[in-house]
């Protein structure tokens, strides 16, 4: 029997998990095997409660416009118990459309305005102007490559999104765009870091193609649920690849 486990939930996985988002889970369980940690899944979704005490870790994964207007009538429901989970560090992944409608709003590409739950203070606005003007290209689209300011380390991934993300109060940039277009194309940053929120515009999966990450992410949610064991040490012999 495995002494420490971890508790997963997949926020509306079954509609938002653009290019596999949930490799992300599987990269998170493989490392965590690797030091003897089990790792317990459950998929929260339309009309279930989520529980903020129950989990240790969560993904958010991407969607299109479409799925993202059916997911944003149900998370009001989940709004406060979803910033209790944040704002007591608990450790997220949200990638893409799950990075957009934590924040205040975001703009689609035929114009419409979805509301966010404003857990975080980012916006999404899209690639028209007020007169439906092109801003700047189309979709940002591609292969891209950032740079994490705190730790050097470099990020590997593939985006493919038409919605501009731009960072608001307490928030700081996942990483600096090395190559690629990142949240807007235009001020260099990708994703988010806020308290242990990580956000992302990277599929890839971002865990798979990025195993130090993953590892750092996986050390976060167990020092947080057995604050006496150096979760970091235990996993710092662990191989990992970024490719
Ligand atoms: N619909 C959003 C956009 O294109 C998110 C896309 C995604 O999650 N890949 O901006």
């Amino acid at each position: 029997m495995t002494e420490y486990q971890l508790n997963v939930a997949h926020l509306y996985g079954n509609l938002m998990n653009t290019y596999g988002d949930y490799g992300n889970i599987i990269a998170l369980t493989y490392y965590a095997k690797q030091i003897g940690v089990a790792v317990d899944y459950q998929l929260v979704s339309l009309g279930d409660e989520f529980d903020d005490q129950a989990f240790d870790f969560v993904l958010f994964g991407g969607g299109q416009d479409y799925e993202e207007t059916i997911v944003a009538e149900d998370l009001p429901a989940k709004a406060t118990a979803i910033k209790h989970y944040i704002e007591n560090d608990g450790p997220l992944l949200a990638v893409c459309g799950g990075f957009q409608l934590l924040g205040h709003y975001m703009v689609m590409a035929d114009g419409t305005r979805v509301d966010g739950i404003g857990v975080m203070d980012h916006y999404t606005t899209n690639m028209y102007d007020d007169q439906l003007t092109v801003l700047s290209g189309k979709r940002l689209t591609g292969n891209i490559v950032i740079e994490n300011n705190d730790t050097g380390e470099k990020y590997h991934g593939f985006e493919n999104h038409q919605g501009r993300t731009f960072l608001g109060e307490g928030e700081r940039a996942l990483g600096t765009v090395i190559s690629g277009n990142g949240n807007n194309g235009m001020d260099k940053t990708e994703g988010v870091i806020y308290r242990n929120v990580y956000g992302s515009y990277f599929h890839g999966p971002i865990f798979t193609r990025n195993g130090n990450l993953a590892k750092r992410v996986l050390a976060t949610a167990l020092q947080r649920k057995y604050p006496d064991v150096d979760w970091q040490a235990r996993l710092d012999p662990v191989p990992t690849e970024s490719f």
